[in-house]
């Protein structure tokens, strides 16, 4: 049913083959056609992920006794499923390669899939965008893989060569007394290859600088400090990686008149005293135009009111704040002669009705007052 070759046939052993022969096989193999050797060979990429997949199942004495009774349909009724690219293999083999190669070249194996940079945009944004989220577009400059050669660094229609120093080992060895020491090779820095054609394009680079406009979504409710992750938005990673990430960080410029506290918004509201005693209705600014709150008589200087669910809303929850008016009371400075006179009228009914506050503070300073000359 399945056209899957025979794993015993990709690893070239017979059906009764022992784990140390299992292991050469794979071993031979995955140096023959392991990535760093062939880059942009998809043949050997196959081969190479082929060869993992048939070794990681006859190694496994469960999964080798069930493909030997079922063939590849028994490990699908198992949930083995391969192996998805590179990473896979080398996190699962990891220890292996670093047998074959020697100390260090594992790094460099798994360099190959080493993600791009990520990069970082300062956004600036106004209150009301904060505010309400925005759709924005940014220009990112960024390296990308190179478009003619494809990253491969080579003028397309020519191919690198087998660096001559290391034979395309990447590495070379010399004998320090008992030891061999085994360094990346100068040559080809460890690449294994040498490219005698560079892409033009590039510079043999195998990446370009581009500028690339990129559409932001800004949720409502962002804030100083926000951060946005627009995944795979970074820089190209080297020798065809995965790209890095993005990361717009949000400034929001103050507003006139609002001030945020998280989702709560404050606005100081002048009324003059005349209000504040009489009570009135007056218009308030909020984020959605403005509105109208009733100001009870008697209202105090400092006084706050809540405009319920008129704030910003929460990046979690998406629920919105409040709207806090705070009342500032202002004094009139220029009276009229008639306004004077009512005042005036207005203070003669208000005489000896200090507050009982007022007449204690006077006492209590009176007392102090008494004592201090007492004592002198
Ligand atoms: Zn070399
Ligand atoms: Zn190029």
């Amino acid at each position: 049913m399945s056209n899957k070759r025979d794993y015993y046939e990709i690893l070239g052993v017979n059906r009764n083959a022992s784990d140390d022969e299992l292991k050469s096989s794979y071993r031979k193999l995955a140096l023959k056609y392991h990535p760093d050797r062939n880059p942009g060979d998809k043949i050997a990429e196959e081969k190479f992920k082929a060869a993992a997949e048939a070794y990681e199942v006859l190694h496994d004495p469960q999964k080798r006794a069930l493909y030997d009774q079922y063939g590849h349909a028994g490990l699908e009724g198992s949930g083995f499923s391969g192996f998805g690219g590179f990473e896979d293999i080398f996190s699962s083999f990891g220890d292996i390669f670093e047998d074959f190669f020697g100390f260090g070249n594992r790094r460099r194996s798994r360099s190959r899939v080493q993600r791009g940079a990520d990069l970082r945009y300062d956004l600036t944004l106004s209150f009301m965008e904060a505010a309400f989220g925005t759709e924005t577009k940014i220009t990112v400059e960024k390296m990308e893989t190179c478009p003619e050669c494809n990253g491969s660094r080579c003028e397309p229609g020519t191919s690198p060569e087998t660096c001559r120093q290391c034979g395309g080992a990447g590495q070379v060895s010399r004998s320090q007394g008992f030891f061999t020491v085994r360094t990346t090779c100068p040559l080809c820095r460890g690449l294994g290859q040498s490219i005698a054609h560079p892409c033009s394009n590039c510079g043999g680079s195998g990446q370009v600088q581009v500028s690339k406009k990129v559409s932001v979504k800004i949720p409502p409710g962002v804030d100083n400090g926000s951060r946005l992750r627009l995944t795979g938005e970074g820089e190209s990673g080297p020798q065809g990686g995965p790209p890095g990430d993005l990361y717009v960080f949000i400034y929001v410029e103050p507003h006139e008149f609002f001030q945020r506290h998280d989702t709560d918004i404050v606005c100081k509201i002048p009324i003059s005293f005349v209000q504040a005693a009489l009570g009135d209705t007056i218009s308030v600014p909020t984020l959605n135009g403005n509105k109208k709150l009733n100001i009870p008589k008697g209202t105090q200087p400092g006084d706050v009111f809540h405009l319920r669910g008129e704030g910003i809303a929460s990046l979690r929850t998406g629920q919105r704040g409040d709207e806090i008016i705070q009342i500032d009371v202002r004094t009139p400075t220029h009276l009229t002669k008639k306004q004077e006179a009512l005042l005036k009228e207005f203070a003669e009914l208000e005489s000896g009705k200090l507050s009982t506050k007022i007449k204690k503070i006077l006492k209590a300073g009176a007392a102090d007052a008494a004592g201090q000359s007492a004592g002198n």
